[in-house]
């Protein structure tokens, strides 16, 4: 391993942490790093940052449950129903991984034709992954891309973002957790490139403390699920903060991503019903003895799962600037920006992301004025001072 390269370790921090793509936590992470060759700085573009280029604020609720996703089978008279629903700030991540795990358990019903409910990231990576299991597949659902809250999401691969709480943990909980991250990061890094809307991109983790804190979940996330990463100190980049951890992480661009998913789907001969369910009864009436619920927060009333509560979520954007490419994340605990949110950037084709708010238990999808002026204020702030301190930077 060369000098340059940051233990794997690490990059934990920036899965939940720095880059709070989902879930932002306010928990410091301990980490070893490798210092960056103090002769070479970093030189990047800087974001336009200023209220005159905001072009639009969205909400999503993500659907959290302290204890974690639920994955599971169970009968419902004549029909497999098998669960899998409860993501958290991580469905964009791990949807791959537990509809790999449905499909399989769906393969334990003798019939090949399958109900998927709900057209969601996990609704259509389910119903993908049962058609590569040769199901002929139809989906229900009350609502399509562009709206459901998977359009709504940041999209970083940040597996363990409100997911669970550590506490809550199973160990047969952790195992299927494992499996799925393992099996969604190999299927992600198969689908970069401007079909899907997948990409690597190098993540700045802004930060004072000259140590990662550990994660909030401990050693949930599998070692291999790790990338290695570079840490600048001062002087060495032309961020506000101490030190700035760059890290190369998979970006999703939700827009461009769903709707390949939807074309996929649909030329392997899947259909789409827009159809509501108010009770497991009516999922009775379905013609297919298989059945996959990937509802997300619509199981609290489909299936009366009341531990499933929203982390409500927002990103504002600005303008897209292509040159852009890089993304920053920064807690709340540096001195330069003091905010009270944690907070993150990441440049898409649609616009530039800023998010990172996490609003436990709120239902609505008006957008929190307070949290939106902070998030862009701190943003504004960022960037002016990059401005300032980039030609400081030596190359
Ligand atoms: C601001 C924000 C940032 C995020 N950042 C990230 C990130 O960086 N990385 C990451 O991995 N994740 C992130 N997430 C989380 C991610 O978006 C969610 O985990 C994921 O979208 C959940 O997908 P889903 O398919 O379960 O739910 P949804 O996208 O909500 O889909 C649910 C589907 O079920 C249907 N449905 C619900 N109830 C019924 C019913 N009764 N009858 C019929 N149909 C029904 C809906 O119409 C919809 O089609 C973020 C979320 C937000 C809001």
């Amino acid at each position: 391993m060369d000098r340059r390269t940051l233990l794997k370790s690490g990059s934990a921090a920036l899965l939940s942490l720095g880059f709070g793509g989902c879930a932002t936590s306010r928990v410091a992470r301990k980490t070893s790093t490798f210092p960056a060759d103090a002769r070479s700085s970093v030189r990047l573009p800087p974001v336009e940052a200023s209220w005159d280029r905001v072009i639009r604020t969205t909400v999503g609720l993500r659907p959290h449950r302290d204890s974690g996703f639920v994955l599971r089978a169970e009968k419902l008279d004549e029909k497999l129903l098998v669960h899998n629903y409860g993501h958290g700030g991580a469905g964009m991540s791990l949807s791959w991984g537990t509809g790999y795990m449905a499909a399989e358990a769906a393969t334990e019903h003798d019939q090949r034709r399958a109900a998927v409910i709900g057209c969601g990231v996990v609704g259509l990576t389910g119903a993908r992954q049962l058609q590569r299991r040769g199901f002929d597949v139809t989906i229900y659902a009350m609502s399509v891309p562009p709206d459901t809250t998977s359009n709504m999401s940041l999209a970083g691969f940040t597996p363990t973002s409100g997911l669970i709480e550590n506490a809550r943990r199973t160990s047969e909980w952790t195992e299927q957790f494992r499996r799925a991250a393992r099996i969604a990061y190999r299927q992600l890094q198969l689908l970069a490139g401007p079909h899907y809307g997948v990409s690597w991109i190098s993540n700045y983790n802004l930060t004072d403390e000259p140590e990662e804190g550990p994660a909030e979940t401990g050693d949930l996330l599998p070692a291999e699920l790790r990338t290695g990463g570079v840490r600048f100190g001062p002087g060495e980049h032309p961020f506000p903060t101490k030190y700035a951890i760059r890290r190369p992480v998979i970006r999703i661009e939700p827009s461009i991503y769903l709707d390949a998913l939807v074309r996929d789907f649909l030329s392997f001969g899947g259909r789409i019903n827009i159809r509501k369910f108010d009770t497991p009864r009516d999922l009775m009436s379905l013609p297919q003895s298989v059945i996959i619920n990937c509802t997300g927060l619509g199981s609290r009333m489909l299936f009366g799962d009341e531990e499933l509560i929203p982390l409500k979520g927002q990103l504002t954007h600005f303008v897209p600037q292509p040159e852009i490419n890089y993304q920053t994340g920064s807690d709340t605990r540096n001195l330069a920006l003091r905010g009270n949110i944690g907070i993150h950037m990441m440049p898409r084709t649609d616009g530039i992301a800023l998010g990172g708010t996490s609003e436990r238990g709120v239902w609505t999808l008006e957008p929190n004025e307070g949290a939106r002026q902070e998030v862009v204020d701190q943003h504004i702030q960022l960037f002016a001072a990059m401005r300032k301190n980039r030609n400081l930077a030596v190359i």
